[in-house]
Parts: structure tokens; C-alpha cells; sequence
């Protein structure tokens, strides 16, 4: 990944740019909360939302997309088909429900929310079908461990573009995300900022201290210097804002390698292999 600025793109397997920072919008309220975040993002140089159908916040995303002045064409939009509507119609009929209530005509990334059993193969076909359609630029999954992708992979047409999970320094998961590289697919963090408990890590705090960086910036940072797609979520302006300012300074090797030894495997957010929802 070249690194440059807040507007930088990952190429996708099948060509398209990604840009490399986005904001995330789970838990961001529909109307104006979620209105103003995408604004400020939009101003401060960020060109890729994160949303999807299960957040309730489409229709406020979609009109904060209308309402700037950025085209269409710039800003990557990405939204999730939900469990309870996984299955070859019901993904398609889901997939019309959140372009109407973003009220765009296109999708950057449609991905399938989590790996619900009996159900992700038939949703793929469905994600295939838009894809080929043209609807729909670049396809993916999130929440998928190797087994779920290797299965997935035994009758795919389309090898999925991007795999969302969580991750962050406690959570690296190092052979998912070599499988992902291997086969071309894009890893992309959720919960990059451990849901705000960055701050709760000592090594963070010196690494904060000695960039003049804050805890959070060094985490963004440290997940674009690791190749991955990063979208923290905030609401608030200034965070918003400072979370995009990572790109006037690098981590040294030595403390890349010191971030990614706090890796013990933890997770905030539900196992793929044991959710219930
Ligand atoms: P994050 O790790 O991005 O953390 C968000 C939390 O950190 C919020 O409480 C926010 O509070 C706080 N925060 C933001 N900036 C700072 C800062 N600079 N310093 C300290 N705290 C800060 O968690 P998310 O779970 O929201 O993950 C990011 C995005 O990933 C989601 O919003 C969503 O788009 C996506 N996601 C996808 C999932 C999936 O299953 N595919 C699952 C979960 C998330 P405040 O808003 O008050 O600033």
C-alpha cells in the first residue's frame, strides 16, 4: 500500500481504488447525527463511508453524500446485506432497499454482514449477479474466518474483493490475513480503535507521547502501514478530524513490530464462529 493522504486508494483485485481511510458509522444515529459526521468527514478529506442496512443510518448517509459538494464519482460507499436477509432473493431485494434509502444509483462495495451458516452461499450468488450487473463495483465479505472463505471458495465464480473484521492491536489473526493475501482479497479493520480502549494500552501511550500523535492516530497509522483498509468511527468533529491526520508522520520498524507483539487474540465483538444474531 503507497501511503499519501486521506484521499490515497488500495487497488482491488479487479481494478478499483479503495480508499485506504474511511469512516465508520456503526452506532451513528440516523438524521443528523450521522448527517454532520459524514459532512465533517467529507471536509476533512475522507472519501470512503462505511454503513450498512443493520446501522438504520442509510438514509442519513445518502443524503449527506447528495449534500456535499464531492462527487458522486469520489466518494466510495460501502453497506452490508444483514443476516436475517441472507438467501439468493431476499439479498437481491435488500440490496434495492439500501440503494433506495441512500438514494444513489450505484454501490462501491456491497458485503456480506457476517457469515450466517446454510445461508453466505446463496447471498455470494446474489452479490455475483449484481456485480455482473454493474451495480454494485467490487463485492466482498466480513466477518469470514479462512474455513468460511475456503468454503466459500469451493463454488464462487467471483473471489471476494475485501474481507471486513475486526482488527486491531490485541487482534491481528495472522493467518486469515495471510490467506487474504494470498488470494487477492483486501483486509479491511472494524473496531480499529478497540471501541475507544486505545488509550487503556501502555505501549500506545508511549508511542502517542513519543510521535506527538495521539493514541488513535498512531492505531490508524499502524493499520495502513500493515496494508490494511482502516474505518474509525467517531461522531465527534475534532475526533473525526485528528483520526485523518496520520499521514505527516511513519512508525519506525522497531515499533511496528513492538504494536503488533500486543497481539493476544482478543476480541470486543462477537467470534465469527459463535454469533447468535
Ligand atoms: P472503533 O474502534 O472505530 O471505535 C469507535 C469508538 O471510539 C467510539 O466510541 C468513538 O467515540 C471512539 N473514538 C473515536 N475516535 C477516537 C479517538 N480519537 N480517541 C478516543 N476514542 C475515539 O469501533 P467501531 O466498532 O465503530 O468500528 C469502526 C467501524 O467498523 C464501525 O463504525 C462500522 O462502520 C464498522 N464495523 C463493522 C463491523 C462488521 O461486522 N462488519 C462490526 C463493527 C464495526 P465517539 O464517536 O464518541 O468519538
Amino acid at each position: 500500500m503507497q501511503i499519501s493522504d486521506s484521499k490515497g486508494t488500495v487497488k482491488l483485485s479487479n481494478g478499483i481504488d479503495m480508499p485506504y481511510l474511511g469512516l465508520g458509522t456503526y452506532l451513528t444515529k440516523e438524521g443528523n447525527e450521522v448527517i454532520d459526521a459524514v459532512q465533517i468527514a467529507l471536509e476533512a478529506g475522507y472519501r470512503h463511508i462505511d454503513t450498512a442496512a443493520i446501522y438504520g443510518n442509510e438514509i442519513g448517509v445518502g443524503n449527506a453524500i447528495r449534500a456535499s459538494s464531492i462527487n458522486r464519482s469520489e466518494i466510495f460507499v460501502t453497506t452490508k446485506v444483514w443476516n436475517s436477509k441472507q438467501g439468493y432473493d431476499t439479498t437481491l431485494k435488500a440490496f434495492d432497499a439500501s440503494l433506495q434509502a441512500l438514494q444513489i444509483d450505484y454501490l462501491d462495495l456491497y458485503l456480506i454482514h457476517w457469515p450466517t451458516k446454510g445461508k453466505y452461499k446463496e447471498t455470494w450468488r446474489a452479490l455475483e449477479k449484481l456485480y455482473r450487473d454493474g451495480i454494485v463495483k467490487a463485492i466482498g465479505v466480513s466477518n469470514f474466518h479462512v474455513h468460511h472463505l475456503e468454503d466459500l471458495l469451493t463454488t464462487a465464480e467471483i473471489v471476494p474483493m475485501v474481507n471486513q473484521v475486526e482488527y486491531h492491536p490485541y487482534l491481528m489473526q495472522k493467518p486469515l490475513t495471510d490467506f487474504c493475501a494470498k488470494h487477492k482479497i483486501q483486509y479491511e479493520s472494524w473496531s480499529p480503535l478497540m471501541q475507544g480502549n486505545i488509550t487503556k494500552v501502555d505501549l500506545l501511550n508511549a508511542l502517542a507521547q513519543k510521535y506527538q500523535k495521539t493514541e488513535a492516530q498512531i492505531v490508524i497509522r499502524w493499520n495502513l502501514q500493515n496494508g490494511v483498509v482502516v474505518i474509525p468511527k467517531s461522531v465527534k468533529k475534532e475526533r473525526i478530524i485528528s483520526n485523518a491526520n496520520v499521514f505527516d508522520f511513519s512508525i519506525s520498524n522497531e515499533d511496528m513490530k513492538a504494536i503488533n507483539a500486543l497481539d493476544k487474540s482478543y476480541r470486543f465483538g462477537a467470534n465469527p464462529d459463535n454469533f447468535n444474531f
